[in-house]
C-alpha cells in the first residue's frame, strides 16, 4: 500500500511523475528492442488560471480530477497516464502509429471540449492542448521523446490552443 501511493498523485489518482517517468522507460526500452511503434502526449489544460481565478482554487481541482477521469476511460491497460506537473499529463500510448496517435488525440481534445466540469456555481467549460511525439530511433532515453512531446504542446498553445499538433521528427 505504501508502495502504490507513493507511485500515485493524490488529487488526480494518476500515476504521479516519477511513475510515469519509470512506467515510460520501461515501454520505450520495450518499444525500442522489437522495433514498436510508439506515441507519447503532453496534455496542458488551457488559461487553467483564469479557471482557478474564475471558480477558485477547489473548482480547478475538479477540473482536474475530471480530465484524469477521462484519461483514465480513455488509455488502454498496455498504456501509460500519469499526471506530470501542476495541470500537464502524460499519456503513453504501446504499438501506435502516428495516425492512430493523433486520431486518439483528437477524440481525446473533442471529448473534453464537450464535456463540462460540474461545479456547485455551475458547469466550467475547458480545453486542452497537447503535443504529440512519435518514438524515433535517435531517442536512446525518453527524455528528447518528451522534449519534442513538449515542443508540440508549444506549438499547440502559439496556434491557439485546444489542438493537438503532430511534433516533426
Ligand atoms: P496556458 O493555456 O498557457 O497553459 O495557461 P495556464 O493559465 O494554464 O498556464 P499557467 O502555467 O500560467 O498556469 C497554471 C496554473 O495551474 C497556475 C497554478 O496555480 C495552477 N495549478 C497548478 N497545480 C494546481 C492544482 O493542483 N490545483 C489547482 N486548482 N491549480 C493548480
Ligand atoms: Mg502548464
Ligand atoms: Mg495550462
Amino acid at each position: 500500500e505504501l508502495e502504490r501511493r507513493s507511485r500515485t498523485d493524490g488529487l488526480s489518482g494518476l500515476n504521479n511523475r516519477m511513475a510515469t517517468e519509470d512506467l515510460l522507460r520501461q515501454l520505450h526500452r520495450r518499444a525500442r528492442r522489437y522495433g514498436e511503434s510508439m506515441a507519447v502526449l503532453m496534455l496542458d489544460i488551457d488559461h487553467f488560471k483564469n479557471i482557478n481565478d474564475r471558480h477558485g482554487h477547489a473548482a480547478g481541482d475538479a477540473v482536474i480530477r475530471a480530465l484524469a477521469q477521462v484519461l483514465r476511460a480513455a488509455v488502454r491497460e498496455v498504456d501509460v497516464a500519469g499526471r506530470y506537473g501542476g495541470e500537464e499529463f502524460v499519456v503513453a500510448l504501446s504499438n501506435s502509429e502516428a495516425a492512430g496517435a493523433c486520431a486518439f488525440a483528437e477524440r481525446l481534445r473533442a471529448q473534453i471540449a464537450r464535456q463540462p466540469v460540474a461545479d456547485a456555481g455551475g458547469p466550467i467549460p475547458y480545453s486542452v492542448s497537447i503535443g504529440i511525439a512519435m518514438l524515433a530511433p535517435g531517442d536512446h532515453e525518453i527524455e528528447s521523446w518528451l522534449k519534442r512531446a513538449d515542443t508540440a504542446l508549444y506549438q499547440a498553445k502559439q496556434g491557439g490552443r485546444d489542438r493537438a499538433v503532430l511534433a516533426a521528427v
